[in-house]
């Protein structure tokens, strides 16, 4: 391990010798019940902690606190010239700490990579009160890299109390296109027509035809009503290689039959296209008060047949389904929009469980990017098997022996706060520790 003990946090380990368990918390936009808080548990949020320690423009590396958000990560980096390459739709608030805790991605992973790829060094409490660190601005470090393991550990190893993270240089030209196709099923082929020219977009989105419509609604957004599914793709770098793959790209548009295809010629124009793609999710409040947002990944050529499977699943069900995802990278995410009054929540989480095993039949993964959590914990057994999880407990063992961080996240073990072993729960509250 990369780690440099520096001292003690004496509240985590007096919360841990007093029996409670501890959650990380950064702003709670997690969307796979990361950080739901059990009976006997503590939780610690970040938020906070919100200073941006420094921005060293040669060496490309920011030192950040966890409660500092994505957004103004990107915003204090462009002074510099410089940008922050990952970009969840929630980076106006949510925390780089729980980025880093669910390796979040975004439109623009396709090219870059999610959190893993642009954090460099950790400095993490332990739940023995240790303050250790990972890694920094340095490259190279002999020995175990567990960078990569405590990115997207969802709070299970320890509390991040500050980040190194890469920065990169601001494109020299951007070019944002929206093309409008009869259906999903073409706007997918185009999609994988554009990548097996050779060109990576730096995001490639897909809206459909519902999440469209309630962007109209409830936004000035004016995106043509008509469309059967719509394709946002962004192409960076270099201005004559920019030249290059845009002209590439709208013949391939074209060719997979886009109906119109536009190009935003002012960077106010590009903000409205992507403010439409990042409000989608708030969009599609108005149409009904409950949604379930699913996220899977499945193999880019097999979008268009699993998402068939998906909204034949909705339909039979009975829900309005829709659908704005990542579709260069293969990350899906359908969204069951309905009642909880007149629609049991159980029906909901049964169809989601058929979603999620179509996205594992195509040979995708229980997550993209919003983590394993509570929400998906009960279907680890489906991909890994009793060895493999085994050998990620005793990962976990390394930093956290008893269990203190974050219990009953990503390892199975049920899936409410109820089901989680509930040592540590009586013990707590016959103690008279608060609930
Ligand atoms: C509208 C909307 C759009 C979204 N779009 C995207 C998207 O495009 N891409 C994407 O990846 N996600 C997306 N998300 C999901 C969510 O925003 C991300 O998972 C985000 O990374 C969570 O950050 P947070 O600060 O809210 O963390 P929280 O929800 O508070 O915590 C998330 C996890 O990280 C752990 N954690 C938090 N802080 C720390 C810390 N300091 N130390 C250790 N562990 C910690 C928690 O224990 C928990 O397991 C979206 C959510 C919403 C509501």
């Amino acid at each position: 391990m990369h780690a440099l003990a520096k001292g003690r946090v004496a509240g985590i380990a007096a919360g841990d010798a007093a029996g409670a368990t501890i959650v990380p918390r950064g702003a709670g936009t997690g969307l796979s019940g990361g950080t739901i808080a059990c009976a006997d548990a503590i939780v610690v949020a970040t938020t906070r902690l919100r200073s941006i320690v420094s921005i060293d423009r040669a060496a490309r590396v920011a030192v950040v606190e966890p409660g500092v958000t994505n957004l103004a990560v990107s915003v204090a980096a462009r002074e510099h010239g410089l940008f922050f390459a990952p970009d969840p739709a929630s980076q106006k608030i949510s925390t780089i700490g729980g980025n880093a805790g669910t390796n979040a991605g975004g439109p623009h992973a396709l090219r870059y990579g999610s959190m893993v790829n642009h954090v460099l060094g950790i400095e993490l409490v332990l739940p023995s009160g240790e303050i250790a660190r990972f890694g920094g601005a340095v490259a190279d470090l002999a020995g175990y890299d567990c960078v990569p393991l405590i990115v997207g550990s969802e709070g299970t190893l320890g509390i991040i109390t500050k980040l190194w993270l890469r920065l990169l240089p601001l494109p020299e030209d951007v070019r944002t296109f929206v093309a409008i196709f009869a259906d999903i099923d073409s706007g997918a082929r185009a999609a994988s027509a554009i990548i097996a020219t050779g060109v990576v977009p730096a995001a490639m989105e897909m809206l459909d035809k519902v999440t469209i419509g309630a962007l109209n609604a409830a936004f000035d957004v004016h995106l043509p009503a008509d469309a059967g599914s719509l394709l946002l793709v962004e192409v960076e770098g270099l201005s004559e290689e920019v030249d290059d793959w845009a002209t590439s790209i709208l013949r391939v548009l074209k060719q997979n039959g886009a109906t119109d295809v536009r190009t935003a010629a002012t960077q106010a124009e590009r903000e409205l296209l992507w403010k439409a793609r990042k409000l989608g999710y708030a969009a599609l409040a108005r149409i009904k008060p409950n949604n379930y947002l699913h996220d899977a990944v499945v193999p880019r050529t097999k979008v268009p047949a699993v998402l068939r499977e998906v909204n034949a699943i909705a339909e039979r069900y009975g829900y309005i389904i829709a659908n704005m995802f990542h579709i260069g990278d293969g990350n899906l995410h359908p969204v069951l929009l309905f009642d909880a009054r007149i629609q049991p929540v159980d029906r909901v989480m049964e169809a989601s469980a058929e979603i999620l095993k179509v996205a594992l039949n195509a040979g995708g993964a229980l997550t993209g990017e919003h983590g394993v959590g509570l929400e998906k914990n009960h279907f680890m057994f489906w991909v890994f098997g009793p060895e493999d999880l085994d050998a990620q407990r005793r990962a976990r063992d390394a930093f956290d022996p008893d269990g203190t961080m974050n219990p009953g996240k990503i390892f199975p073990g049920g899936d409410a706060c109820a089901d989680i072993p509930t040592e540590r729960t009586k013990r707590a509250l016959a103690e008279g520790m608060w609930v």
